[in-house]
């Protein structure tokens, strides 16, 4: 029987049925290599789900879960500062409403494509559902690159950006944050263009600043989120934070806030880096050297080599791109957070931090580990936390900023933070249990895809074939 005949009513098993739509998932959408590996990831643990549930199988829910709701892709014509035309492409993709008006963000970077945001997307449904928080999902962006253009390019980037993507969006249809390469100052200039077009001043968009509608800790949110699922993990090996050497990746808002946490938490975070290579302080970050990092990369917009110049013990590695491994997962530490990018950790990073005793892996950044990694990591039985649970944070403290833009009320930074940390909490206690539940204790990687995967399967089913 061909994947395109296969019937609701079948007599495959959950394992057979699982390879047919993912061949399908392949045949479909060619050339997105991304959208595949996180759509494999998590069907590999819903075999699990699919023996115990045949309902979701006779409902086809697989096959609807990986088509996306809408996908909207539009020119975005702009004039840089020569007077120049422009042109970017931009997408939003709204993958699931089944629990929520779509939530998820936009990320500027020159790799964006059809293929990457709809992993994101993908990912970004289960994350949602795992929040405990009544949110959909979806993500969006554009090639356009940041990096090097003046404020007032970036203003009229966003601008046009926006003028597009208003018409389909909304605060109870589809509510978009920030990414890679989209932060305070592109969400400043997205909101005032949304408002001037629609003449409506909505949370239509979270990670606003403190005057107009954004939540205190939501920039934080992401890294200290992953630092509080980190401490869950480790309590679980009746062990914490404390005195632990830490390595992290990248050095934009999820790396900044990570480390601000683990140095609260009694950690030592010793790495940083951006694409251009990796800085490693042996006498790690304290208060001061971080924020010389914000200061750097949020307001000077420099490259994390600088770090040597300022901070003479510290070493700075420049990317090599004929390495087939990152060096700073080579450096000898107890615990790794990866926050700057997806597939940063292959199978030979994976292979050094195991064989240099990493017992953490919490991943602030969407899929960093490939496939291969992620399997060494579960087979070698360290706590291991994956993206969509351990940096859910982030998204949670958006849905806390709309909860209070509807109410028109800001909460202070105390009832925030302790919203997110239960949040965090609660969690990692459905990924553990989930995990034991299902036969696979210890195994988060299961707890979060079936956990994610049930709230949102349950709420197709009762809304009938839409
Ligand atoms: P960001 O502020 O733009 O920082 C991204 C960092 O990662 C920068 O240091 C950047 O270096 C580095 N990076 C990006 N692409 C890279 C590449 N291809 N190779 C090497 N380094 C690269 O973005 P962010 O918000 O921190 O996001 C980081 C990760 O966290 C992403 O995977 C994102 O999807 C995920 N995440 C973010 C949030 C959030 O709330 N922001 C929530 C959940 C998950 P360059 O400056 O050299 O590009």
């Amino acid at each position: 029987m061909s994947a395109g005949t296969l019937t609701p009513s079948g007599t495959k098993t959950p394992g057979n049925y699982i390879e047919e739509v993912m061949i399908q998932v392949k045949a479909k959408n060619p050339a997105e290599p991304e959208f595949h590996q996180a759509v494999q990831e998590v069907f590999e643990s819903l075999s699990l789900v699919l023996a115990k549930h045949p309902e979701y199988r006779a409902a086809r829910i697989l096959e609807r879960i990986v088509e996306p709701e809408r996908v909207i892709m539009f020119r975005i014509p702009w004039f840089d500062d020569q007077g120049n035309i422009q042109v970017n492409r931009g997408f939003r993709i709204e993958m699931n409403s089944a629990i929520g008006p779509y939530k998820g963000g936009l990320r500027f970077h020159p790799s964006v494509n059809l293929g990457i945001l709809k992993f994101l997307a993908f990912e970004q449904v289960f994350k949602n559902s795992l929040t405990t928080l009544p949110m959909g999902g979806g993500k969006g962006g554009s090639d356009f690159d940041p990096k090097g253009k003046s404020d007032n390019e970036v203003m009229r980037f966003c601008q046009s950006f926006m003028s597009e993507l208003a018409r389909h969006i909304g605060p109870d249809t589809d509510v978009p944050a920030g990414d890679i390469g989209v932060g305070g100052r592109e969400i400043g200039f997205l909101f005032g263009q949304y408002k001037r077009l629609r003449n409506e001043f909505t949370g239509v968009l979270t990670g606003k600043g403190l005057n107009w509608g954004g939540s205190l800790i939501r920039p934080e949110a992401t890294g200290y989120g992953c630092v509080y699922f980190a401490a869950e993990m480790l309590k679980t090996h009746q062990d914490s934070l404390e005195g632990k050497l830490c390595l992290v990746s990248g050095s934009g808002n999820v790396s900044q806030y990570t480390a601000e946490k683990l140095l609260d938490l009694g950690a030592k975070p010793i790495t940083m880096s951006d694409s251009n290579g990796v800085i490693f302080d042996p006498e790690g970050f304290d208060r001061e050297k971080l924020a010389w990092v914000m200061e750097l990369k949020n307001v000077r917009r420099g490259r994390i080599r600088q770090y040597t110049d300022r901070f003479k013990k510290a070493v700075f590695m420049p990317t090599d791109i004929k390495l087939e491994h990152n060096p700073l997962w080579n450096i000898k530490a107890d615990c790794a957070f990866p926050s700057a990018t997806q597939n940063e950790i292959t199978a030979k990073d994976a292979a050094n931090l195991i064989s240099n005793g990493i017992e953490v892996v919490a991943e602030g950044a969407n899929m960093p580990s490939t496939l291969e990694a992620t399997k060494m990591f579960l087979d070698a039985k360290i706590l291991y936390g994956p993206a969509k649970a351990a940096n859910a944070g982030g998204v949670a403290t958006s849905g806390l900023e709309m909860a209070q833009n509807s109410a028109r009320l800001s909460w202070s930074r105390e009832e925030v933070d302790d919203r997110l940390h239960k949040i965090m909490i609660a969690i990692h206690r459905t990924c553990y249990e989930t995990a034991e539940a299902y036969g696979t204790p210890g195994n988060l990687v299961n707890g979060a895809n079936i956990g994610g995967f049930l709230k949102v399967a349950n709420a197709m089913l009762d809304q009938g074939l839409v």
